[in-house]
């Protein structure tokens, strides 16, 4: 359990005509919207004290935890309040999906407009970094990256040194199609390389935010 302390006390907030507080619920990570919901004192309270997403929900009039029943909980990463002090965002790690009908966000019904994917970056490496791994733990028969891993560390390093040759090559050529080819190369291997030695994204980018 990760109890918070709140800086602003409930009574400070600005409430909605059923005297409840509207909480937007939005993925840490990738900032998707998960679910619109509400709170009274109590759900609040509960909240920051748990750690747990917890509600008031308008159709049972009762207080709920989020994931009680499916399991899908939402662990508070952080609690902000709007201008005006009347709409919650919490930022939550979700286990599972955030909406009952088992969809991840509850807004997946399109009404006006393109629903087009937004296209992460952050989510495309973390997508091709959970394949390499999986790999590493499920080898798979005729694939590159477990030819890499039976080959090992020093097959790895000479592949990375091999495509940051031939990024400077490419770069020489003023049609940048190579040059984004090459760079990908890399970046594959320099996660493969990241695979071999347990070093995750995460810790990239820690490193990296620090700078
Ligand atoms: P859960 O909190 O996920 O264990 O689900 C318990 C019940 O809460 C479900 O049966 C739904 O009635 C309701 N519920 C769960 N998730 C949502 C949601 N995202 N929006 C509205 N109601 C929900
Ligand atoms: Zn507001
Ligand atoms: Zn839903
Ligand atoms: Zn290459």
């Amino acid at each position: 359990m990760t109890s918070f302390e709140s800086l602003m006390d409930f009574s400070e907030f600005k409430l909605n005509s059923d005297g409840l507080l509207p909480v937007v619920t939005q993925h840490y990570k990738t900032s998707e919207v998960l679910m619109v919901a509400y709170m009274n004192q109590e759900a609040f309270e509960k909240t920051v004290k748990t750690g747990r997403m917890t509600y008031f929900s308008r159709s049972r009039q009762s207080l709920w935890t989020k994931g009680e029943t499916s399991g899908h909980f939402q662990y508070v990463k952080s609690l902000t309040i709007d201008c005006d002090k009347d709409t919650l965002l919490a930022k939550v790690d979700q286990v599972g999906a955030a909406c009952h009908t088992g969809n991840p966000t509850c807004f997946f019904q399109p009404i006006v407009g393109d629903q087009y994917e937004e296209i992460n970056t952050q989510q495309v490496f973390e997508s091709v970094y959970h394949t390499i791994m999986d790999r590493k733990e499920h080898p798979k028969e005729g694939s590159y990256t477990n030819y890499l891993f039976e080959k090992g560390i020093d097959k790895i390093l000479k592949k990375v040194g091999e495509e940051a040759a031939e990024i400077i090559i490419a770069a020489k050529n003023p049609n940048p199609e190579e040059l984004k080819y090459e760079m990908c190369d890399f970046l594959y291997h320099m996660m493969v390389l990241m695979a071999e030695r347990g070093i995750t994204w995460d810790d990239i980018m820690e490193e990296m935010a620090k700078r």
